[in-house]
């Protein structure tokens, strides 16, 4: 964080200082609420969790270094104490970004929020310091504790922000308000909790809806390919860029192809020049996120030429999102088991297709969360679409909605042996290891709820 006084934090939370003999000691290491990431100088933020209270941690990380606790009561050491602890670090993250002199970017959408986080990221990096997300911290406190991590060297601030509902995007916004936003697409993604597509088309635009003016700087970077983000345009005052396969896109992908590899490659045309990119990641739904960073790296003052080469060499910096391993007995496993929704299960089916030419391709799925009244019908279109691009085998794992993936695939193709249903992952585990060939090809993905990171991982164990 920016250093910040004792008091000048009091002040700006609008709390009281308990146990603090020196007001003008200053927070120099990082804001966090996690008492093992605790260095001296940080400001640990105690917040009341379900089976854990952070306020019992107080006198260990002072002990630790902290210059002082945000808490929501006096706890016998240096603390500042809030009514509420939630809001107080909002009210810091905003005051902390009003005085960074970098540039906020915020980026939304229901599927690839962090991959292309990420190869913003990487990109940015190459022309000057940022700080981003770590991970998927996207939410009202991951936020701002993200925020608070930049300092004064930071030119860039990339934040990723997840919408459960309306007012979502409004909130985080409002605490750090960028000057770039992005939204990818508008997909099924918690349509459950939602109530349909367009109201999460709704909730996603409110990103675009508190920009800056186009003459005050802001920018609205939007999919030209996605009809409901398409029209958020309307819903901004910023200066709107458009990426995408489309021809009116201002940035977009020409000559996209999916090499043996699963990794796509393509021509970036830019506003201000051309240059190919060959990517390190996996699946065609990358050439999307990869334009969607090139818009914004382009809009930032970047070359198409610097941002080709960025975006040919940027790798996963997020666990378990298409992380293919090799095994020495030509096993390739493909972890994709960080989450899935009906539009990131299509798009690994379809990276899968493309590495497995020639191959025996195996489809390790578990449920799609969240989906509500569409759950049946989603499940179902995923097992076809397995059968359609010709996947060799299908294991689908858990309950209900594993049944109904091997449903779909029974209905599109009237598989016999091809399709198993499981009850667990250790199941699953347990057919994998008898069945597996040399030379196969195995994609693992569900909802980060089913766990089947598990049976990624114990099919690369050892190698
Ligand atoms: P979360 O809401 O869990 O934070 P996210 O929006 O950050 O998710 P990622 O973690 O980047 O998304 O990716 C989640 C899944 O979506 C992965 O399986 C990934 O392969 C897939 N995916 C990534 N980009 C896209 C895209 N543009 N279209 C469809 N699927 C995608
Ligand atoms: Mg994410």
């Amino acid at each position: 964080m920016i250093a910040l006084s004792l008091a000048e934090i009091a002040s700006v939370v609008g709390g009281q200082t308990h146990d603090i003999p020196d007001p003008s000691v200053q927070v120099t290491g990082r804001v966090v609420r996690d008492s093992r990431e605790v260095e001296p100088g940080s400001l640990f933020v105690a917040f009341v969790g379900e089976r854990v209270d952070g306020h019992d941690f107080a006198a260990s990380v002072v002990e630790a270094g902290a210059a002082a606790v945000l808490a929501s009561r006096p706890v016998g050491v240096p603390a500042i104490v809030v009514d509420d602890v939630q809001t107080a670090l909002g009210a810091l993250a905003r005051h902390v970004v009003e005085r960074l002199g970098a540039t906020l970017v915020a980026l939304t959408g229901s599927a690839g929020k962090t991959s292309t986080k990420d190869l913003i990221a990487q990109v940015l990096q190459r022309k000057a310091p940022t700080v981003f997300t770590p991970g998927s911290l996207n939410n009202e406190i991951g936020l701002p504790l993200t925020a608070l991590s930049a300092t004064e060297e930071t030119r860039f601030l990339v934040l990723e922000m997840g919408a459960r509902g309306i007012g979502h995007i409004r909130y985080l916004t409002d605490l750090t308000p960028p000057k770039v936003g992005l939204v990818l697409n508008v997909g099924t993604a918690h349509i459950g909790e939602f109530g349909g597509r367009e109201q999460i088309a709704q909730a996603k635009g409110e990103l675009v809806e508190g920009l800056p003016p186009a003459d005050a700087g802001g920018v609205a970077i939007l999919n030209a390919d996605d009809p409901l983000v398409r029209a958020m345009a309307s819903r901004t005052k910023a200066r709107v860029i458009l990426f995408g396969e489309s021809g009116e896109a201002d940035v977009r992908a020409e000559n996209v192809t999916l090499m043996e590899s699963g990794q796509p490659a393509f021509s970036l045309h830019t506003p201000s020049g051309c240059s190919d990119v060959t990517m390190r990641l996996y699946g065609e739904h990358h050439v999307s996120n990869a334009l969607a960073a090139a818009a914004v790296a382009h809009e930032l003052g970047m070359s198409a030429d610097e941002i080709a080469t960025a975006l040919s060499e940027a790798g996963s910096l997020s666990r378990w999102r298409m992380e293919v391993t090799e095994r020495l007995d030509g096993v390739t496993v493909v972890n994709d088991a960080y989450n899935a929704n009906p539009e990131s299960m299509r798009a690994a089916l379809r990276a899968l297709a493309a590495m497995g030419k020639g191959r025996r391709t195996w489809a390790v799925l578990g449920q799609m969360a969240e989906l509500g009244d569409e759950a049946l019908a989603e499940h179902d279109a995923v097992g076809r679409l397995a059968v359609r691009l010709n996947v060799g085998k299908l294991v689908a794992v858990g309950g209900r909605e594993a049944s109904w993936l091997q449903l779909g695939a029974y209905n599109e193709g009237s598989w016999g042996e091809e399709s198993v249903h499981v009850s667990d992952t250790q199941a699953a585990i347990d057919l994998l290891r008898s069945q597996l060939r040399p030379g196969d090809v195995v994609l693992v993905k569900a909802s980060r709820s089913v766990g089947l990171e598990r049976v990624a991982e114990a099919l690369v164990e050892g190698t």
